[in-house]
């Protein structure tokens, strides 16, 4: 099969012809059908996560993955509800299955866990081995490219903006700010009108083609924030909203300005959420943060029922896709447009695999107790 394989941090993938790998008994092989392309497939290899990995080379990238099923190890059971032909989505985040945090249902929090395409072999790929409870079947069958990426972009953003809710400071009388127009974005406000109870969803970022695409996604207002002073965009955002603050914030970006900028237009007992990782550290003055009671959330990935949300609305259609399609041999050229920040959308390496493939549900497969 073909696969893309990091051998070594800054440098190009290697494209190569290997063997199909063999699943272990309770693992289900996964004909790759999309692998969406994310940002820190480019933080990967650029050495961003060296040090929490400890992996070893080679690697094959991509975490955001979406296939059909082709085989089920022998100790697959039935009440997986798998079968050949299945089309899947990949829940990353793969915990030990005990400790707090698993037992919680956060397997993405697990101080054990792994992620595929982070040291268990991803989605660049033609075929992926993944255990069978980190599978969700799709039922009504949607298009590899707007399904792959729902599992890391179209989710992360999701269970940000739950804190946010959860916090309740989302409501019709409410302003609330998405920093990032990209991958994250594009999702983020989306959900922010879906669960935001009728704020007014405004959308920050730098370049005005990726703001024009969030605007046509659902943002009310747009920023471009490229060269203003905190001073300008609470004027601007004053002239917009009638409020010169923001009641909440989901940052997709996580740049150490983006930082500064979102917590300097926040409100007095605003709430910030975190999901984008492109800096390594926050920086915000302490004073302000105190004296107006901030509250900052991290919010990492996802866990198995937020995408499970996610999948419910995306097969009843209430989610746009922005998506640029990407051929397997293409996969470096658009690693660099990633790292560029010249990808509108979310990149997706698509294979050849026909997702209406005659489904063998009603046959006899392997699957025992
Ligand atoms: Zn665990």
């Amino acid at each position: 099969m073909l696969a893309a394989r990091m051998y070594g941090y800054n440098k190009p993938l290697v494209l190569e012809d290997i063997e199909v790998p063999e699943i272990l008994p309770d693992q289900v092989l996964v004909r790759v059908g999309g692998a969406g392309m994310c940002r820190s497939d480019v933080q990967l290899i650029d050495g961003y996560f060296a040090e929490a990995l400890n992996t070893k080379f080679p690697i094959t990238p991509g975490h955001e993955i979406a296939g059909l099923v082709t085989a089920l190890g022998d100790q697959v059971p039935k009440s997986a509800q798998l079968a050949i032909g299945d089309q899947v989505v990949v829940a990353t985040g793969w915990g030990d299955g005990i400790c707090r945090q698993c037992r919680l249902g956060n397997e993405q929090l697990c101080e054990h866990g792994s992620w595929p395409g982070f040291g268990p072999p991803g989605g660049y790929a033609e075929f992926i081995p993944v255990p069978y409870k980190h599978l969700i079947r799709i039922e009504h069958k949607m298009k590899w490219e707007e399904l792959a990426p729902l599992t890391d972009a179209g989710v992360t953003p999701y269970r940000g903006i739950k804190k946010l809710r959860a916090a309740g400071v989302l409501g019709p009388d409410r302003v609330m700010g998405v920093f990032g127009a990209s991958g994250l974005g594009n999702y983020a406000v989306q959900y922010a009108k879906l669960l935001s109870s009728g704020a007014t969803v405004v959308a920050f970022a730098r370049n005005d083609e990726k703001l024009a695409i969030v605007k046509q996604r659902g943002a009310d207002v747009t920023i471009n924030t490229r060269g203003k002073s905190l001073k300008d965009l609470q004027a601007e955002l004053f002239k917009l909203t009638g409020k010169r603050t923001l009641d909440a914030a989901i940052d997709c970006v996580g740049a150490e300005e983006t930082i500064r900028t979102g917590i300097g237009l926040l409100a007095t007992a605003g709430v910030y959420t975190s999901v984008g990782m492109v800096g390594t550290k926050i920086e915000i003055p302490l004073f302000p943060f105190t004296a107006r009671e901030i509250t900052y959330h991290g919010s990492f990935w996802a866990n198995y029922s937020d995408l499970q949300e996610v999948l419910a609305l995306a097969q009843k259609g209430k989610i746009q896709h922005s998506i640029k399609p990407v051929r397997f041999q293409d996969i470096n050229e658009n690693l660099e447009l990633l790292r560029a920040g010249d990808i509108i959308g979310r990149a997706v390496v698509v294979f050849d695999v026909d997702r209406n493939a005659p489904n063998r549900r009603d046959e006899k497969v392997a699957v025992t107790f």
